[in-house]
């Protein structure tokens, strides 16, 4: 089938879908498991060759499993299916990455009793209070969360790192500061060589950095030259979203921060506004501009975070900011 007629039959059913009240991904999407090891696997859920939701990776340990992250919701059912058919072991552990509801949707009906559920401080705040999401979907686009219930809520809550040890392999989970957002957390395996890394990489495509949850492209460029640092040789990196990454993609990705941080830097420092250096653009790097970050918005991120310290001075504590005054809500409709 031609591509255009594709996205035709894709925007068409996805309209009949969304007006039926049903999650369109969770019809079209397609879910297949991406083996990194025997006992390690990825979900990864796409629609036509584009991702939907956020990826799954699931430890089998020897006598209970390790799940990191969780999708969007209406995706738990299948999530559940599927990982069955790998490991009927229960699931001892959950982590989140962050906030954003397309990493821990799945966290009520995946959670069994005795189920530990380990995020950053700030991402159990924002899922008990319900949540602001600016720009999740596309710029300028509004989401508001309804707070979640009590089994949604993480339990064990990490602002340094923490060390689990499943079967024969130890997962070691680090926290980033103000890097996609103010709550992020990444893990490795060590002995596997792989790397979870939540929202900190984008595959192909400028990073996200959600400036309104405390996201600072410093702290995301530090975040992945920390990663790069401390995971020597081989890597077998899962980003968030896409497929897995290997050591030299993470290398020109790191670059392309580099590059691209240094570049917006100097404009300000030179005295120039924002809209003189969006003005300026950045010429080199135009194949990696996307619906989600286009040029302008990667420009934006990196101007308002550029120079301040892990967080922005607005962020309490917890990495919270408010909306900034005069956010246009421009509508209300669900993550994708
Ligand atoms: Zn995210």
């Amino acid at each position: 089938m031609k591509k255009p007629l594709r996205r035709v039959l894709t925007v068409t059913a996805g309209a009949i879908l969304v007006g039926s009240g049903v999650a369109w991904y969770a019809i079209l999407g397609r879910t297949r498991i991406i083996d990194l090891a025997p006992n390690l696997f990825v979900l990864h859920t796409s629609s036509f060759g584009r991702p939907i939701g956020g990826n799954v990776t699931v430890l089998v340990g020897d006598t209970t499993l390790l799940v990191f992250d969780t999708e969007l919701s209406p995706l738990t059912t299948r999530l559940k299916r599927l990982i069955s058919t790998r490991s009927r072991l229960p699931i001892q552990t959950i982590i989140n990455s962050h906030w954003h509801p397309d990493h821990n949707g799945g966290n009520e009906r995946l959670r069994a009793p005795g189920t530990e559920l380990v995020a950053h401080p700030s991402v159990r705040d924002r899922l008990a209070s319900g949540s602001e999401g600016f720009g999740l979907t596309r710029p300028g686009s509004h989401h508001r969360f309804d707070r979640r219930g009590e089994d949604a809520l993480p339990t064990v809550l990490v602002e340094d790192s923490l060390i689990r040890q499943f079967g024969r392999d130890r997962i070691v989970v680090h926290y980033a500061p103000g890097a996609h957002t103010g709550g992020d957390l990444w893990a490795v395996i060590p002995e596997a060589g792989v790397v979870l890394l939540g929202d900190i990489v984008w595959p192909g495509s400028f990073p996200f950095v959600d400036t309104h949850s405390g996201g600072t492209a410093p702290g995301l460029l530090a975040a992945l030259q920390h990663i790069m640092d401390v995971v020597p040789g081989k890597i077998t990196a899962v980003p968030g979203h896409g497929l897995p990454l290997d050591r030299p993609s993470l290398a020109a990705y790191l670059g392309m921060l580099a590059s691209t941080l240094a570049s917006v830097t100097n404009h300000r420092q030179a005295g120039h506004t924002l809209e003189e250096t969006q003005e300026a653009g950045l010429p080199e790097y135009a194949a990696w501009a996307s619906r989600l970050t286009p040029t302008d918005e990667w420009i934006r991120m990196i101007y308002e975070t550029v120079g301040e310290s892990s967080l922005p001075p607005s962020a309490d504590s917890n990495g919270r900011t408010e909306p900034a005054e005069g956010v246009a809500i421009k509508e209300l409709d669900g993550p994708h």
